[in-house]
């Protein structure tokens, strides 16, 4: 099935709310999401992850900047293709998307539902329900209607219709806000598995940083801008297309808005020194 690449250029999405005034959610994001990634995007409530998600999946237009998606401009392309795209590149994992299924339905039903609008091509390409469901570990749940599982297994036969159209991109706003530990741990395995099975490109939602931690790359976003990126449990400031820097959280106190600094190089990088309350240099 292979991963898709996914690339932002200084995307700035606004919107305005029915009493007619803007809120700015992204204020000028520069990303790269290499094809086969798994990325995690943390961050607070409100700091636009879902509207990043939201223009990675075609269902907004940026209001400024770019977004692309396999290649292709997402705000160029003509409504039809973005269409294809919605259905055919990118698979959405919505937010209680297990409530979403047919009750009484088993796993496979539920697949093939969900693969309905496949044309013969893509149907002899693809794996049929019961091998996914098996390439995915599901098997066990096979033959059981959805009303007698748990609201984890759900979630999994979700995940399973969700990808069984042969997406590249895989988006899930937190796809386990709702889940118990080991449910939530069975869902980031198969976000695992997918991605080493298919080659599928993942970013995935959460504000658990447990499950930030188990993917190779997290990105924190904060007030619509790309705070800092996770390597390993490692976190790292991003240096934006103007040069800009945020500085951690810990470190804002010491650094208030307007703060003078300097900077001094030294043999293995550069020091950051704030000019003290009577304007010295420190
Ligand atoms: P997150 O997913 O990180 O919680 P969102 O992307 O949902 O953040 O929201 C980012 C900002 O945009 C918030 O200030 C939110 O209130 C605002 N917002 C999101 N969707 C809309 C909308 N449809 N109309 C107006 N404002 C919105
Ligand atoms: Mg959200």
């Amino acid at each position: 099935m292979g991963g898709v690449a996914v690339r932002c250029v200084n995307v700035v999405q606004i919107y305005t709310t029915a009493g007619g005034h803007d809120v700015v959610a992204l204020r000028g994001v520069d990303l790269d999401i290499r094809p086969g990634e798994e990325v995690a995007l943390l961050g607070p409530s409100g700091s636009g992850k879902s509207t990043l998600l939201s223009l990675f999946g075609g269902v907004l237009r940026p209001s400024a900047g770019k977004v692309l998606v396999d290649g292709r401009d997402i705000s160029r392309i003509r409504e039809a293709e973005l269409g294809r795209l919605r259905s055919g590149t990118v698979a959405s994992l919505l937010q209680g998307a297990g409530r979403n299924l047919l009750p009484y339905a088993s796993p496979e039903e539920n697949v093939e539902f969900a693969r309905r609008a496949l044309g013969a091509a893509a149907r002899r390409r693809l794996p049929g329900p019961a091998e996914l469901l098996d390439r995915l570990g599901l098997g066990g749940l096979a033959g059981r209607p959805l009303a007698a599982m748990s609201g984890g297994e759900r979630q999994r036969v979700a995940f399973a219709s969700a990808i069984s159209s042969g997406a590249g991109l895989l988006l899930a706003d937190e796809p386990t806000s709702q889940l118990s530990h080991d449910d939530r741990d069975a869902m980031v395995e198969l976000v695992h598995v997918v991605n080493r099975e298919f080659g599928t490109t993942v970013v995935l939602v959460t504000h658990d940083p447990e499950v930030a931690a188990r993917m190779p790359r997290s990105i924190t976003i904060r007030n619509g801008r790309i705070g800092s990126e996770g390597r390993h449990g490692f976190d790292f400031g991003v240096v934006d297309e103007d040069g800009a820097v945020h500085i951690p959280d810990d470190l804002a106190r010491r650094f208030p808005a307007g703060t003078l600094v300097q900077f001094e190089e030294t043999a293995d990088g550069v020091v950051l020194r704030p000019l003290d309350e009577q304007g010295e240099r420190a």
